[in-house]
């Protein structure tokens, strides 16, 4: 397994993709539980990466988590904006110097990073129904030796049985209990994106 500077920016590039096609579906969930957005949200986010990734042209992993963290933290107004951005932050400072990322395990870590980064901005625990419930098995799994796209669909569906405890949907108490978390959803393209980009 690993990762060039390509590889990464094939990775957001088919992440913006699938934001795109599920802008839709991601604001869909995000109806019943917040504020219905989060589908436009995202997609604003990614086109901003997209932009300032044509502006800058980064050529290093680490260069290029720091165009997309400063895309979402400047361009998306919603909670998950600050989030992702802060996730990638932590990516950024975890890939200084690096020209590759050369296995699972150093994956795992980066990805670990960037998961500690959305809870401490967002305070958040694992099971609190947050795209931290997709960022932590998927780290967990990538420091085991692998990733597929059918464990990140059960971190995804596990949501679905939690209260939330965060967000917007933590309003709604209980009754938020039967749907998926939209966070948790726009991570799992996020991990989708980077199992294809692996294949
Ligand atoms: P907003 O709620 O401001 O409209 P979005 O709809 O874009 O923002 O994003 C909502 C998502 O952000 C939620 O589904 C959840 O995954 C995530 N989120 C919200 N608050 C937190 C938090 N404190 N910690 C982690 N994730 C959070
Ligand atoms: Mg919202
Ligand atoms: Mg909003």
């Amino acid at each position: 397994m690993q990762l060039t500077a390509k590889d990464v920016q094939t990775w957001f590039a088919t992440f913006t993709d699938k934001i795109r096609e599920n802008k839709e579906y991601l604001s869909d969930l995000d109806t019943p539980i917040g504020d219905g957005d989060h589908g436009n949200n995202m997609a604003r986010g990614v086109n901003a990466y997209e932009e300032s990734f044509e502006q800058k042209q980064p050529d290093t992993i680490s260069d290029i988590f720091q165009v997309f963290s400063m895309a979402m933290i400047s361009k998306v107004g919603g909670a998950s904006g600050p989030l992702y951005g802060s996730a990638l932050m932590n990516m950024v400072k975890e890939t200084k110097g690096i020209e590759t990322i050369d296995s699972y395990e150093q994956l795992g870590n980066i990805v670990e990073q960037g998961l500690a980064g959305i809870k401490k901005r967002g305070k958040t625990e694992f099971e609190d129904k947050t795209m931290v419930d997709v960022w932590e098995p998927v780290a967990q799994t990538l420091k085991e030796g692998s990733l597929n796209k059918e464990q990140i669909a059960q971190a995804k569906e596990h949501t679905k049985d939690l209260i939330a405890k965060k967000g917007r949907a933590s309003y709604l108490g209980e009754r938020s209990k039967g749907h998926i978390d939209p966070g948790a959803a726009s991570s799992t393209l996020l991990f989708d994106a980077l199992v294809e980009t692996m294949e």
